[in-house]
């Protein structure tokens, strides 16, 4: 073990999908041309009045409200002060000393270990637009499109203890925001993005340790490989006697290190101070109670609920939990009536598979409810193998097929007939004396060899028990 222990704080923002932006009616979308949502109030012009987008606060509520959070029903958005070239009004429309909740929480589980994490606070910001530089060139442009869109910043407690916890912990947020439908939760897009603040400290220490602020963490697992290079970095100072100098750093994901970006900059150097051109954000007893009524069922719950009702194991149960896109899909697919394990297995093994190898998203899958139920359905009657559902699987992830249709097209149906199965067994008892031989001789793991040869020889589609059943029988004769 380490003689040190790394302390992690998450800020993590969440792009909100609204259908305008925070201060003005442009539409919030990704991937337009450039510039052309962009009006007066989201490009700085001089005199104009940003007007507060409503469902912007309520998606923030419906986010405090899951964490637990103390809401302040008035809150103030205040000027975050300070020049890049994405940014026109030259400051950030941000909350600082009254943001939207603080002291929330939420609980995570790494090897076994319950830890429950604390949210400080949440607040509402706009986004900046984005600077593009072309390969090569020495000019960049700007594109505003996103500049005024909504977001939340989630800033944790430094309550992390390792890159594992700090996952774990983000794919919880991830998993909940989806659920409320408050964000699409996209990481490349930079929909859902977090700094790693990172800091180390000798075994039983309780004092904080000098931190660094680590950026550009694009996907989950580079905010583990980060932050483990940044706990080795650190530990490798400390032993050295060297110190951990405050600052921001830059992950590199081609070469896995993080290199110094600028110095940390403190909440002194923005010049907070409350927006003159906006009210205090005020939320309604009446709104707050309808928010709450009307919350979308969170991962947790939904959970205890496979468990429960379901009567899933566990880790079936998290896995399908941690993505509100395939939980939706489970739940579809068990209402036509599939047997929910069977369905899970289908999901967690084979769709799982072909969304790893493809890189498709859980949100834009194709494959039908219906097409995973009848697949369940004919698997377990014995019409197809487990094997050539595999084998058709990637050809059901284009949503348009079903498996029974696609079965018959392909003369896929597994066959189940005594005669035909006998005949291939013999058939391969014949071509293989030597074999048999030696598996007569007591050499019993030779059977998988005839099952494999009795599979080619029927081209996958032999009833797999009826076959081993047949191999016994027939072997024993010989
Ligand atoms: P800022 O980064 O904007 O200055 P804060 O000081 O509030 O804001 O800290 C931001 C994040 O850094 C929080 O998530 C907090 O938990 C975390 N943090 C603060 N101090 C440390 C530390 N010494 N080690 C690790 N994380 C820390
Ligand atoms: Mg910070
Ligand atoms: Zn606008």
């Amino acid at each position: 073990m380490s003689a040190y222990e790394a302390v992690i704080g998450l800020e993590v923002h969440v792009h909100l999908a609204t259908a305008s932006k925070l201060f003005c009616s442009c539409p919030n979308s990704f991937g337009d041309e450039p510039n052309t949502n962009v009006c007066e109030v989201c490009s700085g012009m001089p005199g104009v009045l940003p007007v507060l987008n409503r469902k912007a606060v309520e998606y923030a509520t419906r986010m405090a409200l899951a964490i637990h959070a103390q809401i302040n029903q008035r809150s103030q958005f205040a000027r975050k002060n300070y020049f890049y070239p994405d940014m026109p009004k030259d400051y950030q429309i941000s909350q600082f000393e009254l943001p939207l909740c603080e002291h929330g929480w939420l609980d995570i589980t790494v090897n076994g270990q319950k830890r429950r994490i604390g949210i400080t606070r949440i607040h509402m910001e706009d986004d900046a637009g984005k600077n593009i530089h072309p390969q090569g060139e020495n000019f960049s442009y700007v594109d505003l499109n996103r500049a005024g869109t909504p977001l939340i910043e989630i800033v944790s407690e430094p309550d992390l203890r390792s890159a594992e916890e700090a996952v774990a912990y983000l794919k919880k947020l991830h998993a909940m925001v989806v659920s409320l439908g408050i964000s699409n939760g996209n990481m490349e897009e930079g929909c859902f993005r977090c700094d790693a603040n990172v800091s180390i400290r000798p075994r039983g220490e309780t004092k904080l340790g000098t931190r660094t602020e680590l950026k550009n963490l694009n996907s989950f697992r580079n905010v583990q490989r980060a932050i483990e290079f940044e706990i080795a970095r650190q530990s490798d100072l400390l032993d050295d006697g060297e110190k951990v100098i405050q600052e921001t750093r830059l992950y590199d994901a081609n070469r896995n290190l993080t290199a110094p970006m600028r110095s940390k900059e403190d909440a002194q150097d923005y010049r907070y101070f409350p927006d003159p051109d906006l009210l205090p954000v005020v939320i309604t007893d009446e709104e707050l109670a309808e928010w709450a009524a009307t919350q979308p069922e969170l991962p947790e719950a939904r959970m205890a609920r496979y468990m429960g009702e379901l009567q899933l194991p566990e880790q079936d149960a998290e896995q399908l939990c941690s993505d509100p896109h395939l939980a939706e899909l489970f739940e579809k697919t068990c209402a036509l009536g599939a047997q929910p394990k069977k369905a899970a297995n289908i999901m967690l093994g084979m769709l799982l598979r072909e969304i790893n190898q493809t890189g498709v998203s859980s949100a834009d899958l194709k494959i039908t409810p219906e097409a995973i139920a009848e697949l369940v359905t004919i698997i377990g009657n014995g019409t197809i193998s487990a094997k050539i559902a595999a084998d058709i699987f990637p050809e059901l992830m284009k949503g348009d097929v079903m498996p029974t249709a696609l079965v018959k097209e392909r003369g896929l149906v597994q066959v189940s007939d005594t005669g035909a199965i006998d005949a291939a067994v013999q058939k391969v008892i014949d071509a293989h004396p030597a074999e048999v031989e030696a598996y007569k001789g007591g050499k019993t793991k030779l059977v998988s060899f005839f099952v494999g040869q009795v599979m080619r020889e029927m081209r996958g589609k032999a009833n797999p028990a009826m076959v081993n059943e047949a191999l016994a029988r027939l072997l024993g004769q010989n």
